[in-house]
């Protein structure tokens, strides 16, 4: 309806409900309440988008499916058919990190010395992650994706300091849990990852996990005269690659901190790596392979960390921080009365 005043016109617009009497809300009140109360013993959820129903699951034995954008704690992907990791070493990644806890060196070819563009060495600290995704939107090759699982508490800080060999997915693990997700980019993201294969040698840039796969899958008559294959307990230590020349001095410090801690611990198991069949240069060329260890080994690792006064120390793990950090001095006092607030706390 239009009503019609002497400087113009005002509309009056329908509301669509009829003003309600006394009671009238509290019934329409009640028959929301009883809609789903019915519910609640009739319909079972099926999706996170449903709103009536049993909300209820048997956690664990029962789990309600997780929707595709669902993230948790990054993690790197390599081609399933020849194990090639999608990663460049394009350091965006790092860059972006908000709490700055991605760490990486770019691999460098053995006989050119040159850069390649494949990361040699990856690590996460998984405890200090805000899983913001950040890494996830900037990487220009899709390379690096959120995962759904969601079930890692552990009181080992340590171990959820993660390397390669536990970020490492194939493409077939992210299609599974993100499906249409991985279709929008398959495409692209497997051009990419051609080119840079080309650009890569030996065993550079394929993930640890499947590095003896590959390896087996060559032809025997093109590998020189090699002695018995070294496993993985009895392979040489090999040198490790350099570090990043665009890290900051902190970052660097870190790093090879995490490496110092890592090498230290170098008896412990490293069950999820095969042992590989190769020569000389080429142990050398797989150099983040032979030191990377599972989760378990990195707690191993950290103890000795403990020991070295390393800026990863047992004192920037439960009470102390960083000597070298660039924290404002208000940060710190809030980081410090944070950690001994948990440390206080029992168990
Ligand atoms: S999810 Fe966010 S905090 Fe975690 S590694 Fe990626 S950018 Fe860093
Ligand atoms: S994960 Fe992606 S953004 Fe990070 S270094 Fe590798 S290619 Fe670059």
């Amino acid at each position: 309806m239009t009503v019609e005043f002497a400087r113009g016109k005002a509309y009056v617009i329908d509301r669509g409900k009829p003003k309600l009497r006394a009671g009238q809300g509290m019934l329409a009140g009640l028959d929301v309440v009883i809609k789903h109360f019915v519910g609640a013993f009739t319909k079972k959820l099926e999706t996170p988008s449903e709103t009536t129903g049993v909300f209820t699951v048997q956690y664990p034995e029962e789990r309600l499916a997780l929707p595709e954008a669902f993230r948790n704690f990054p993690i790197l992907l390599y081609d399933d058919a020849t194990g090639h990791e999608l990663c460049t070493s394009c350091f965006q990644c790092q860059r972006i990190c908000p709490p700055q806890v991605i760490h990486m060196a770019q691999a460098t070819d053995p006989t050119t010395g040159k850069p390649v563009p494949a990361v040699s060495e990856f690590i996460i600290e998984y405890d200090a992650c805000m899983s913001c995704g950040l890494c996830a939107e900037v990487c220009p090759f899709d390379a690096i994706k959120m995962d759904h699982d969601y079930e890692l508490s552990t009181s080992d800080h340590p171990s959820m300091t993660v390397d390669k060999v536990g970020l490492d997915r194939p493409v077939s693990y992210y299609e599974a849990i993100a499906p249409s997700f991985w279709a929008e980019v398959k495409d692209s993201a497997y051009k990419k990852l051609q080119g840079n294969m080309k650009r890569r040698s030996g065993t550079i840039g394929i993930a640890p996990q499947v590095a003896g796969k590959v390896k087996k899958a060559a032809p025997a008559a093109a590998r020189p005269a090699a002695a018995a294959a070294p496993t993985a307990a009895t392979r040489p230590a090999a040198p490790v690659a350099a570090v990043g020349t665009n890290m900051s001095d902190e970052k660097r410090a870190r790093l090879e901190a995490i490496r110092a801690a890592k090498a230290g611990g170098g008896a412990a198991p490293a069950p999820v790596v095969e042992a590989v069949s190769m020569d000389d240069g080429e142990a050398a060329e797989a150099a983040p392979v032979a030191v990377a260890t599972a989760r378990p080994a990195a707690s191993g690792s950290a103890s000795n960390a403990l020991s070295t006064g390393l800026p990863f120390s047992a004192d920037n793990l439960l009470g102390g921080v960083p000597e070298n950090t660039a924290m404002a001095e208000d940060k710190l006092d809030r980081l410090r009365s944070i950690r001994s607030g948990n440390i206080a706390k029992p168990g």
